[in-house]
């Protein structure tokens, strides 16, 4: 389903009482203000699942999940956002505008599934002439040199597209097809005067299949010199080259079984490795992995193994996807073939034994990425700050620490840049958040966060006192993103409403840990009183704005550090002053940022 507009999902969040619907999975008691029971998410003895009525949230002090309504729903019953609003739509009897505006959504429905069977027809039509046709024999011959056995060619109803402008033209003419719907599917090129031809000639089909095996678009191998030797259907309403893995249908069986997924680059290696028994295998359509792929790959199987040419292509092409895989936080490692191998070559040379050996000793794509930062090192300041450039955004998308750990340790050894520097590089210029405060804690002048996650503690319990943020431009001194997003948010829903809206405000922030820890404070047992708390605050504002002044100061000072490091050339020094520089900016900047989608941007680059 499409998207759903702001309207509905407010209207359904305000039928929907998360009292009730998580009552209706987990039994609850009322305990103070707010419901108790015992998590559903992970197992406990004694409850900690907690429901607040008034907030409309639920926070598990035993585990940290936490959110609105729809974050329960779609946790429990493993949906998305959309899947989620229209469960709880249909369940409080909210009508959905999608369906009530027919019209439109309709002819598209009714359009996709007329180009599905006629993809499916064309499919059998080409199918039937590579097995049973005398002119398939070119097809049945190549076939057979690339060594593929009939079953793998059952298996993926490979066909054949006969030499001639208007065979499935035909066909579907007897088939009572209308043409222009075979135009459509890009089966058949239009011609001026409203006439058209096959688009597939003299090639060798492969049928590609969404994930239930319905074919949505073909690629074609030339058997001739027929150029491009592979040719795909166009984007259509259901074929997008960037959304389509070949082999889904096939291998999704396989990669549930074995809690792995491999993908290869070409349709061949793809079928060399099924014939062999593997099935787990899946192949892009001749693009690189794109961000849908990735999520279509962490939908079959928990971990994936790229087995790539073993060439500097090949390794290039797998690096691409890294940051995709980081950002949808799935393991991805790499098989590295010999040079100048396909899979297909070297499963049909050296065999299947071998192959596994390989994969059993493919490396974490990280850990390649890493090497191939470093192999470039040249030992000067200006090539140590460029790994650590490199090397950092990546390792920030890991929300492990454990797992930065030994990667943070290799780069110590190796560049001489100590664990420490590295650290706050990570922390400072990006989130701000709870890995900043915890990382930062070891240190004496750990306070600006604190200071900025104590004045959110306090503003979620006392909204009252929300527009303080914008007195004397407090929110701008903050140093912390993460806080400086969500001190943002506060005043939008503050503004908007004349009080706060936590489980809407919930819904837009990004970063899951500063969503837990904002809904355990919501819930906290003993508030600071009023007074108390109002004191608090505004020691801790007078603390954020000194802290601005001090970071202007510090900025001064190290600037000055940095051109006596380079008269006297202490390179070691410089690459450490230049990356405590670049951490200050980034933290003189978080408050500032209007639009996050810009700084983020700027991050990638
Ligand atoms: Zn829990």
């Amino acid at each position: 389903m499409g998207r759903i507009n702001r309207e509905v999902i407010e209207e359904v969040r305000a039928s929907a009482n998360i009292v009730d619907v998580v009552g209706s999975y987990v039994s609850l008691r009322k305990r103070g203000r707010n419901y108790l029971g015992l998590c559903p998410f992970h197992s406990e003895k004694e409850p900690s699942f907690t429901v607040s009525n008034e907030k409309q949230i639920f926070h598990c002090f035993g585990c940290g999940a936490s959110g609105s309504v729809f974050d329960f729903v779609m946790r429990t019953r493993n949906l998305t956002f959309a899947e989620a609003v229209k469960e709880l739509a249909n369940r409080f009897g909210i009508p959905l505008p999608q369906e009530e505006e027919t019209g439109q959504s309709k002819k598209i429905r009714e359009m996709a599934q007329r180009l599905g069977q006629i993809n499916d027809l064309a499919a059998r039509y080409f199918s039937e002439n590579l097995l049973n046709r005398s002119s398939g024999k070119v097809a049945r011959d190549y076939l057979q040199t690339r060594g593929i056995n009939e079953g793998t060619i059952e298996d993926f109803q490979l066909g054949y597209a006969p030499k001639s402008w208007d065979g499935l033209k035909r066909f579907l003419v007897k088939e009572k097809v209308d043409l222009r719907v075979a135009v459509q599917a890009g089966l058949l090129v239009p011609k001026s005067g409203g006439d058209s031809y096959d688009r597939f000639r003299n090639r060798l089909m492969f049928p590609i299949k969404d994930i239930r095996g319905r074919a949505t678009g073909f690629g074609g191998r030339a058997l001739d010199d027929s150029m491009p030797k592979y040719l795909n259907s166009p984007e259509t309403l259901i074929f997008h080259k960037g959304r389509t893995l070949y082999g889904l249908a096939t291998a999704r069986e396989a990669c549930r079984r074995n809690n792995e997924t491999l993908v290869v680059e070409g349709y061949f290696d793809l079928l060399a490795l099924y014939n062999k028994s593997i099935h787990q295998v899946v192949a892009p359509l001749g693009t690189a992995l794109t961000l849908n792929h990735v999520r279509m790959l962490s939908r079959l199987a928990p971990q994936t193994v790229l087995v790539f040419d073993g060439d500097q292509a090949g390794m290039q092409a797998a690096l691409r996807s890294l940051e995709f895989f980081l950002r949808e936080k799935m393991a991805v490692r790499f098989l590295p073939l010999p040079e100048g191998m396909d899979p297909d070559d070297f499963i049909n040379k050296e065999g299947k034994e071998p192959f596994m050996k390989l994969l059993s000793e493919a490396k974490p794509l990280m850990e390649v990425f890493l090497e191939q930062c470093l192999s470039n090192y040249d030992g000067s300041v200006e090539g140590r700050l460029r790994v650590v450039r490199e090397v950092t955004p990546m390792l920030r998308l890991m929300d492990s620490p454990v797992a930065q750990e030994g990667y943070l340790r290799v780069l110590d050894q190796r560049l001489g840049v100590s664990e420490e520097v590295l650290r706050a590089e990570l922390s400072l210029s990006s989130t701000g958040g709870p890995t900043a405060v915890t990382s930062q804690k070891k240190k004496k002048e750990a306070e600006p966060p604190e200071w900025e996650e104590g004045t959110i503690r306090i503003l979620v319990n006392y909204p009252q006192w929300i527009p303080t943020l914008e007195e004397g431009s407090v929110l701008k001194s903050f140093q912390g993103k993460d806080w400086a997003e969500v001190g943002r948010l506060l005043m939008k829903y503050y503004q908007e409403g004349g009080k706060l809206d936590l489980s809407g405000l919930l819904m837009d922030v990004q970063n899951e840990q500063v969503r837990n820890l904002i809904s355990s404070w919501s819930l906290e047992t003993s508030p600071w009183r009023e007074e108390v708390a109002h004191s608090r605050l505004r020691e801790y504002i007078a603390g954020i704005r000194s802290s601005r002044r001090r970071l202007l100061d510090d900025l001064k000072r190290l600037k000055e550090e940095i051109q006596a490091a380079e008269r006297s050339r202490d390179e070691k020094i410089m690459a450490e002053l230049l990356a405590e520089l670049q951490a200050k900016k980034a933290a003189l900047l978080a408050g500032e940022v209007e639009d996050e989608a810009n700084l983020s941007k700027g991050e990638m680059v």
